[in-house]
Parts: C-alpha cells; sequence; structure tokens
C-alpha cells in the first residue's frame, strides 16, 4: 500500500492526516492550537507549540492506525497562509512569536503605503492589495521588533518564512516554500515567480532571509532521519490552505471554481495560466506550479458566514445548535420576506463599505425564531453569489457548477438555496477532507503515485450535487429582496458611537 502523509496546520488546529492512494482517509490526529492575544486586534500563535503539535499529530496518525512509517511514500503540507515566523537558522529556534494572518497590528503601515501611492504598482506585482493580512508587513514589523536582529542578518542565521516554510526547516533543514504561499506575502511577483527586490526595498527586508520558492510539485527536502523514525522522506507537495482545497476538489480547468464554508466563506476561481485583475476587489493570486504551468485564480471571501449562525445560538439565544437551522428554515415555505444583512463588520466584495452595520427586514408580529434562522442561512447564500458574480464579471468566465467544503456545507437548506440562487449545481464531496486531499494529491502527483492530473480526476469520491430547481423569476425576486436589503442597510449611517455624539 502507498500512503500519503498531509501536515495541515490550519489556524486553529494542526492536524496529520495520512490518506491512500484511493485519496481515502485513513488515520487523522488532531491538535488545537493555543491563539495569543498580546493587544486589542492583535493575534499571535506559538511557533514551538506548532511544531510540537506537527510532530505529536504525525506520531498519533501512525500509531492510532498502526501504520509502519515505512509505509508512508511522500509528504504534503498545507497551512494557514500570510502567517509569519522569524527563526535562527542555526539553534532553529523561532525569534519571536508567529504573526497570525488575521493580526492588524501593521494596519499604520499599510495606511501610510496607501497614502503614498503604492497600490497600484503592488497589485500589478502581487495581486494582492495592500492590507495588514499579507505577511510583507508584518515581516517589516519583526525586522524593528526582534532583539539583536542586525547580529542575526550578519552572521546570516536569520530567517524569515510562512508556516510551511518554518516546519519544512525543522523537519528538513531546508529554506524553501511553494509558489501558492510565497503569493501572499504581497513581496512576489506572481508574473516573474520571483521575490520582488523592489518590494524587498521597500519594506527593508534582506533577500537572503526569505525561503527559496519552488513550484508546488516539488521535492522540498527529504525529513532528517531523527524526526521521522530513521527514515528520509521526501516533501512533495506544498499549498496554502484554500489553493489545496481548489486542488483537493480537482478544479483543474478554467472557471473551476470552490466555495469554503466556515465561519466566513472563501471562493476561489481557477482563472487558467493567466492573472486575471479584478475590478470589484478580488485578489489575483498563484493557485499553483506544477512543472513550468502556473495556474492562478481569483479570490474573493464573505467575512460572516458561519459566524452569523454563531451568533443566533449565542448572542440572540433563538437556536441551542447550528444544526437547528436546517429544520427551521425547511420548515417555512418562503423566507416571508425577512431579509437578514450581516455587516457586523461592514460589507465586503462587490460594496467594500466598511461603516456599514448589520440589519434584520420585514419583521412583523409572525415572524420568529425560524424567519431569522433562514434569514441567516439565506444570507449566506446571497453574499456567496454577490462574490461569485463579480468573478463571473472580472473574469468573463461562465461555469457551470461549484465545489464546496466546510462545516456549513452540511446544511442541505442551504446547499439547495445556494444551487437555486447561483443557479449552478452545487457539489459537495462525501468525503470532507478537501484542503488535505489538494495537498495529498499535489505530493502524490510529484513522485508518481498519480501520473497526471488525469489520473488524479479519475479517483472516485463520493459526492452529492444540488441542483438548481428554483424558476428564475422566483430566484429573481429573492435576489431583488437582498439587494434592496443592501441598499437599505448602507443608507443607514449614525454619526454616533456607543449612543453618544462624537
Ligand atoms: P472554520 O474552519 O472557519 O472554523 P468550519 O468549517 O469548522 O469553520 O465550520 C464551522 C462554521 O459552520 C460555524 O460558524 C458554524 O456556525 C457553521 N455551521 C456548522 N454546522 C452548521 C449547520 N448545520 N448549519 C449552518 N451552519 C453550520
Amino acid at each position: 500500500m502507498k500512503y500519503i502523509l498531509v501536515i495541515d496546520q490550519g489556524t486553529t488546529s494542526t492536524r496529520t492526516i495520512i490518506f491512500n492512494e484511493r485519496a481515502e482517509v485513513i488515520s487523522l490526529a488532531q491538535k488545537e492550537i493555543e491563539q495569543l492575544y498580546p493587544k486589542p486586534g492583535w493575534v499571535y500563535q506559538d511557533a514551538n507549540e506548532i511544531w510540537l503539535s506537527v510532530l505529536t499529530t504525525i506520531t498519533e496518525a501512525l500509531y492510532k492506525k498502526n501504520i509502519d512509517p515505512k509505509e508512508i511514500d511522500v509528504i504534503g503540507i498545507t497551512n494557514q497562509r500570510e502567517t509569519v515566523v522569524a527563526w535562527d537558522k542555526k539553534t532553529e529556534k523561532p525569534l519571536h512569536e508567529a504573526i497570525v494572518w488575521q493580526s492588524r497590528q501593521t494596519q499604520e503601515h499599510c495606511d501610510e503605503l496607501k497614502a503614498s501611492g503604492h497600490e497600484t504598482t503592488i497589485k500589478e506585482k502581487t495581486g494582492l492589495v495592500i492590507d495588514p493580512y499579507f505577511s510583507a508587513t508584518k515581516i517589516s514589523w519583526l525586522m524593528s521588533h526582534i532583539n539583536n536582529i542586525e547580529t542575526f542578518i550578519q552572521e546570516k542565521r536569520l530567517a524569515f518564512g510562512t508556516m510551511d516554510s518554518f516546519i519544512m526547516y525543522k523537519l528538513t533543514g531546508q529554506h524553501v516554500t511553494d509558489v501558492s504561499n510565497a503569493s501572499r506575502t504581497m513581496l512576489f511577483n506572481i508574473h516573474e515567480l520571483k521575490w520582488d527586490l523592489s518590494l524587498l526595498e521597500l519594506f527593508q527586508i534582506p533577500t537572503e532571509t526569505l525561503p527559496e520558492v519552488k513550484p508546488s510539485s516539488s521535492i522540498f527536502g527529504y525529513t532528517k532521519k531523527h524526526h521521522f523514525f530513521g527514515l528520509e522522506i521526501p516533501i512533495g507537495g506544498v499549498l496554502g490552505d484554500q489553493q489545496a482545497a481548489l486542488f483537493g476538489h480537482r478544479a483543474f480547468s478554467k472557471g473551476d471554481i470552490k466555495n469554503t464554508y466556515g465561519t466566513g466563506c472563501f471562493m476561489l476561481m481557477n482563472t487558467g495560466s493567466q492573472v486575471t485583475y479584478s475590478q470589484s476587489g478580488l485578489l489575483s493570486t498563484i493557485a499553483w506550479q506544477i512543472g513550468k504551468q502556473t495556474t492562478y485564480a481569483l479570490e474573493g471571501s464573505v467575512f460572516i458566514a458561519g459566524s452569523a449562525i454563531q451568533w443566533l445560538r449565542d448572542g440572540l439565544h433563538t437556536i441551542k445548535e447550528a444544526k437547528e437551522t436546517d429544520q427551521h428554515a425547511k420548515s417555512l415555505e418562503s423566507n416571508e420576506d425577512v431579509y437578514f444583512v450581516p455587516a457586523f463588520v461592514g460589507l465586503g466584495t462587490p460594496y467594500w463599505d466598511s461603516e456599514a452595520r448589520g440589519a434584520i427586514f420585514g419583521l412583523t408580529r409572525g415572524t420568529n425564531e425560524k424567519h431569522l434562522s433562514r434569514a441567516a442561512l439565506e444570507s449566506i447564500a446571497y453574499q456567496s453569489y454577490d462574490v461569485i458574480e463579480a468573478m463571473k464579471k472580472d473574469s468573463g468566465i461562465h461555469m457551470q457548477s461549484i465545489f464546496v467544503d466546510g462545516g456549513a456545507t452540511s446544511n442541505t437548506f442551504l446547499m439547495q438555496f445556494q444551487a437555486d440562487i447561483l443557479g449552478l449545481n452545487v457539489v459537495k464531496p462525501d468525503q470532507q477532507e478537501s484542503t488535505a486531499r489538494g495537498a495529498a494529491f499535489m505530493a502524490g502527483l510529484t513522485i508518481g503515485i498519480y501520473k497526471d492530473l488525469q489520473e488524479i480526476q479519475d479517483v472516485e469520491l463520493p459526492k452529492t450535487s444540488f441542483q438548481p430547481m428554483m424558476t428564475h423569476a422566483q430566484r429573481q425576486y429573492y435576489i431583488k429582496g437582498w439587494e434592496e436589503a443592501v441598499q437599505a442597510t448602507r443608507q443607514y449611517k449614525r454619526p454616533y458611537k456607543n449612543g453618544l455624539k462624537e
């Protein structure tokens, strides 16, 4: 038997998943990661804790199912993107906490960059908009906050990297990353596939502190014997988590699209071998590189998706568990014109209105918790619709279906409603691990477990499809209601903060 071991280093947990060549999950081990909040809006993680969680989940996943480490042919890695680690190459020790993608600590630096007119060049080169999410300003911040950094630089001991890079340095001793992770740093030229020297200068980052960037399908290195049961196992596939999910759905063709329904929604569309720029605030990014072939993607996100359901549970207490919303929604014939715009943190694509706040419309004396559940689920579908419409407009591509994954896809009302609102087939693999599966496919491709993409496409993966059933007129009616609700929401702008005029 050939096994592929995948390390899935996510924001909230590290998982090790062992797949067979039919992409079936043979074993899985998971460990939560502590989130540290040193100041409001700042998010850190302990890179040592993450490294330990990698080692312990590898061991647990193997021993749990009595798998001999010799049976592991190749390792794949997928990871939380943009999060930055700084470490000492000599001791392999982190020099600071990892700065997590969510951390807003570099907001001021980003505002300065925007004010000094860097937006257009950065977008052209990296495909990204200036935001504290991306690694560049986090690395700059570390450059000015690590003690004795000059000594580390002089002695060529300073290393920066995203989580994949840190884990690989520990496992193999190689300072490497893949193009999909590099493309989230805001330092990588996505056309030339190189660190951009003028951006490194702008952010004052020495080139030699960054990893070597390799195609996603590469031999990144071999495990050091003392870290892997005396064995030198190749790391053969590395992808950022969203790109890995796209690959795991086998969204290999231009126009293929996936949506992950979690706390928020993450949408990626394969735009083929060309960079597609967005007029609606979507990001252009690298999906993956196999050999000389680079595949690009458009990326969009919905800030509040599953978290609207969490709000019903923890804020309003109208439900005890997320899954109750499914029955609630199905018990109603229609939404009875109740709309919920969950703009808790403003509105993203395509509105980009950071001052908008949430609203519920159409309340009557007959409105109850069922209407709220339904309106919350519908809002997830409408917001995804908005992002997908923007993708269609920016790319000129019209798709037939959309692949889905994430916690909220267990809600069959939501899946059916999404198919209806998009007018597309919604395809959900029965096995949930799309992200890890993507890294497994990539690693398997590199060492020849799969000969080519077609062989990956031929792997049988049971799935459930939801087909659009709504009439065109019904669909238009629902969408119009949403558009009106968004418009009304945006009109409500108050000059007050907490009831007090500023
Ligand atoms: P993340 O990776 O962002 O933590 P998950 O993919 O684990 O998220 O999904 C969890 C989210 O999905 C939560 O916000 C939860 O409210 C939502 N969720 C889970 N089950 C359901 C359900 N049956 N119906 C609607 N939402 C759900």
